[in-house]
């Protein structure tokens, strides 16, 4: 297969991330005779430097004319002083409207070599599996007006939170498709007993339900689902929600599985795919060569799922398990072990693709 990725590896820890990223999939296409081509361009802070804009119209359109978009991660304290619209995340928030991808897709699964790096028991996340399913493009991340008015002592400030019809069945429709290929279980959360836009998507989604009858479907508040998560996360599939709510509880059922460095994403639903890790750029670590590679590779591995290379995804996660279980750790994880560095890791990961091939090939038993 012949595949143009537009690579965008960001700042902070998201270049480290995205060259092992890369690396695997470099192992990936010498393996199975693809030829994978990479066009790499600047975004967030990176792009602010070369350019003044957090995304230059020529990143936007080598995005759009690639077949998928592999992301680091953008953000540094360096541009903090920067008006909302002008920082390195207003160019992520900025791709995925324009690419038109309203699906997050974030897969948290607690390894089992890992759950000793859990901060829950063991035998609580033990078994956890849970795909967050947050809408992207909507909500009060988008919603007009919003702004500060007055200042000091009389500042106001104020955003909007607003949710069409449509926008809520067509992401009701990826978690049901979604929880179809696991144990057909979604659970809907929202702040019904409070915000309006909570309603509304309390009714649509007990709508859309009506379409898949083999899958259940449960709804939670907010509140109540996040403290499900800590107590008992075993007992979540799929997980749908909006923006806001979809930002914090995918980061924290990412955080319960060990580390937030472990998890991948993808963005889908519109023009082009983006995957990503589900991390920041940690700029606290970046340049050290101690980041956790294995979110971004997990997100290589959703691109390749996503383009059809099913066979090649397997190998992918199936590599990442296996390093995990011989024992390399990076740091975020290592709880007490001798860390690897990230390209260690992205080394071992890239090396063992073809290991766990192999596994596959007829003649191995012989
Ligand atoms: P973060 O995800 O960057 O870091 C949170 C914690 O997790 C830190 O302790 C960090 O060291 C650790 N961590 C994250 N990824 C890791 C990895 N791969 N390996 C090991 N440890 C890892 O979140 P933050 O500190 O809230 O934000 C830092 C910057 O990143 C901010 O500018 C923020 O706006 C930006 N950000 C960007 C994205 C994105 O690009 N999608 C997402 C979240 C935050």
């Amino acid at each position: 297969m012949l595949l143009n990725i537009c690579v965008c590896p960001g700042d902070g820890i998201g270049p480290e991330v995205t060259a092992e990223a890369v690396r695997v999939l470099d192992a990936v296409a010498q393996l199975h005779d693809h030829h994978f081509s990479y066009d790499v361009r600047p975004i967030g802070g990176a792009a602010i430097d070369e350019t003044t804009r957090p995304l230059p119209p020529s990143t936007l359109e080598a995005c759009l004319a690639s077949d998928a978009v592999l992301l680091g991660a953008v953000g540094s304290p360096r541009y903090d002083h920067l008006p909302a619209g002008q920082r390195p995340e207003s160019g992520l928030l900025a791709l995925r409207g324009a690419l038109g991808a309203f699906a997050n897709l974030r897969p948290a699964v607690a390894h089992r070599s890992l759950v000793g790096s859990s901060p829950l028991r063991p035998e609580v996340v033990a078994g956890s599996d849970v795909l967050v399913v947050r809408e992207l493009l909507g909500g009060i991340y988008f919603g007009e007006p919003r702004g500060i008015e007055g200042a000091g002592q009389n500042a106001e400030a104020f955003d909007t939170c607003r949710y069409s019809t449509a926008s809520i069945e067509r992401i009701a429709h990826v978690a049901f498709r979604a929880a179809r290929g696991r144990r057909r279980l979604v659970t809907s959360v929202d702040k019904a007993n409070v915000l309006a836009t909570s309603r509304l998507w309390r009714t649509v989604v007990s709508r859309v339900a009506l379409d898949y009858p083999d899958v259940e479907l449960e709804h939670q508040y907010v509140d109540a689902c996040a403290m499900l998560l800590v107590t008992d996360p075993t007992r979540f599939d799929v997980i749908l929600t909006e923006n806001l709510f979809g930002d914090i509880l995918s980061d924290q059922s990412a955080a319960i599985t060990g580390s937030l460095g472990m998890l991948g994403s993808a963005s889908i639903g519109g023009r082009v795919g983006i995957f990503e890790p589900v991390h920041g750029s940690a700029p606290s670590i970046a340049g050290q060569g101690v980041a956790n590679p294995i979110g971004a590779i997990a997100s290589a591995a959703m691109l390749l799922r996503h383009v059809g290379l099913e066979t090649e995804a397997d190998d992918v996660e199936s590599a990442i398990v296996s390093v995990l279980e011989t024992g390399y750790r990076t740091a975020d994880v290592a709880a007490g072990s001798l860390p690897v560095t990230t390209s260690t890791m992205g080394h071992r990961i890239a090396e063992a693709v073809a290991e766990v091939a192999d596994m596959r090939h007829p003649y191995h038993a012989v």
